[in-house]
């Protein structure tokens, strides 16, 4: 059995990906239905969306837009002139039996995205960009997996259908070797922050509203590519990057035996971190693609592109390289806020008021390893950037010390409210009325002579025991300051 390693000591691979993400439009594609995710099965929609005899389609406006901007955000190409077309094929959520999607003439085409991987930037090369219709969604109930096997019954919700869909497809990516499931997540986890940043999307893998399939070959060192194989719907940025890495692997050892591999879909599956074989690929003549009868072409208009082009936003790469500057960061600091997908709460905790110092040290410490132990998104904690700066501002005003500021975010995580009022709910504050502290401190001068007559002869540094003693007595609410003062003012001869 090969490893990883051995497989890439003797065979290169190539990668390439297709990106499903749903736009974030009021209405769907070729109609006027409404697109709320979660909303009772098919209660949105209408005889269009239903694929019903005698209803006619119309261009959502909207969704070109977005289209465009996705387009010019990636460096496309925009077409002048293009037309949908029909891709024919048995869909048992899409009663129409076609999906209007584009083919050869695709709204935007031949653009790049570039990617860092550990401060190596990587060109990924965009083939297209088109738009087409979501299909509707099967449910299968009574079997113990919620796949078709073993189901009793299966059913089916058109709310998805027709909700528009980009589709972002890269370039084959040769010659990245070892690194193809890192670039290929950072592709993604790249692509998602350009169009979040677009605001046409929540691209949010978990709700499907962004979709990846993965192409992977192997060829020997110096041949021409291989068969490709398309992992289906991997639906998590860590699964994008396994599921190159598990590809790459079973290819490697099938090749290594002397197979062939078969050009074929195949599901990833989230638990085991395996994929298994779907159905063998149809090539393009299947599907009998034809242009859409129904729809006028699209002609988008030079100054309205252009126009777009120059309202797009600050993308994502020229924004981080200029926090990382705001910030006075290195390169990789910013890769490992950018890791852990702190970059926005980062951001938000410094505009309301907080230093980026502290910003970053919250986020990465005690609110990082909080959504690592529950396997939760970093932005999932519940906690708001708003609360992490109001928890730092107490600090810095010296009511809470570092520690307790700790169990006042361990209040706020548990929902009880903002920090001042957890502190209110919980008593806790710092002790720095230097009467109570003084009587702390004398009792511990008194439980501890031998340590005072070292303080006494000049040994400030056995000082911390003392302090350790009175955070004792004072349940931690004391301010270590303060105490030290004390302490050294008491034993000063
Ligand atoms: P299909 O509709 O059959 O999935 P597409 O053209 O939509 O075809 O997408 C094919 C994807 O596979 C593209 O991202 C392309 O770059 C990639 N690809 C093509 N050839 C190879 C190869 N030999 N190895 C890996 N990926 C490949
Ligand atoms: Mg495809
Ligand atoms: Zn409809």
């Amino acid at each position: 059995m090969l490893s990883f390693d051995d497989v890439v000591a003797r065979y290169e691979p190539v990668i390439g990906l297709e990106t499903h993400v749903e736009l974030g439009t009021q209405t769907k594609m070729f109609c006027g239905c409404p697109t709320v995710f979660g909303a009772e099965p098919n209660t949105q929609v209408c005889p269009v969306c239903l694929g019903l005899p005698g209803s006619l389609p119309v261009t959502n406006k909207a969704a070109i837009e977005a289209t465009v901007r996705i387009g010019l955000a990636l460096n496309c190409s925009i077409a002048s002139w293009c037309r949908f077309a029909r891709k024919n094929y048995f869909y048992p959520d899409m009663p129409k039996n076609f999906q209007i999607s584009q083919y050869d003439e695709p709204l935007c085409s031949d653009g790049y995205l570039d990617v860092e991987v550990d401060g190596e930037l990587f060109r990924i090369g965009i083939e297209r960009v088109h738009l087409e219709e979501d299909t509707g969604k099967s449910l299968h109930v009574g079997g113990a997996t919620g796949r078709i096997h073993g189901a009793t019954e299966s059913l089916v919700d058109f709310n998805r259908a027709g909700i528009p869909l980009v589709e972002i497809v890269t370039k084959p990516v040769p010659g990245i070797g070892a690194r193809a499931p890192e670039v290929a997540k950072a592709y993604v986890a790249e692509l998602r922050d350009v169009i979040r940043t677009l605001g046409v999307s929540d691209v949010k893998m978990e709700q499907g509203s962004m979709r990846c399939d993965v192409n992977t070959s192997l060829n020997k060192l110096g041949e021409t590519w291989g068969t490709r194989t398309e992992t289906k719907n991997v639906n998590s940025l860590r699964s994008v990057e396994r599921s190159v890495r598990s590809e790459m692997i079973r290819q490697g050892n099938i090749l290594e035996n002397g197979g062939h591999i078969i050009q074929e879909t195949r599901h990833f599956h989230e638990d085991t971190g395996e994929s298994t074989s779907g159905r063998s690929k149809e090539t393009a003549t299947d599907y009998r693609y034809f242009p859409e009868p129904d729809l006028v072409p699209l002609a988008p208009d030079a100054t309205w592109v252009k126009e777009l082009k120059a309202a797009l936003p600050e993308l994502p790469r020229v924004h981080r390289a200029r926090l990382t500057a705001e910030w006075g960061l290195s390169a990789l600091d910013m890769q490992s806020i950018l890791n852990a997908g702190a970059v926005e709460l980062i951001e938000q905790t410094v505009a309301q008021g907080a230093s980026p110092e502290a910003a970053r040290k919250w986020w990465l410490g005690e609110l990082s390893r909080h959504a690592n132990e529950r396997g939760i998104e970093l932005g999932d904690s519940g906690v708001t950037p708003s609360q992490v700066a109001q928890l730092q501002k107490l600090v810095d005003e010296g009511k809470l010390t570092d520690k307790l500021a700790r169990q006042v975010l361990e209040g706020v995580l548990a929902g009880e409210g903002d920090p001042a009022e957890v502190m209110a709910a919980r008593g806790i504050e710092v002790v720095s009325d230097t009467g109570a502290l003084t009587v702390a401190v004398d009792e511990a001068i008194a439980a501890n002579p031998d340590i005072a007559e070292k303080i006494r002869g000049g040994n400030q540094a056995a000082a911390g025991v003392l302090i350790g003693a009175v955070m004792k007595t004072t349940r931690g609410q004391a301010d270590a300051k303060t105490v030290r003062e004390l302490v050294l003012s008491r034993l000063s001869n």
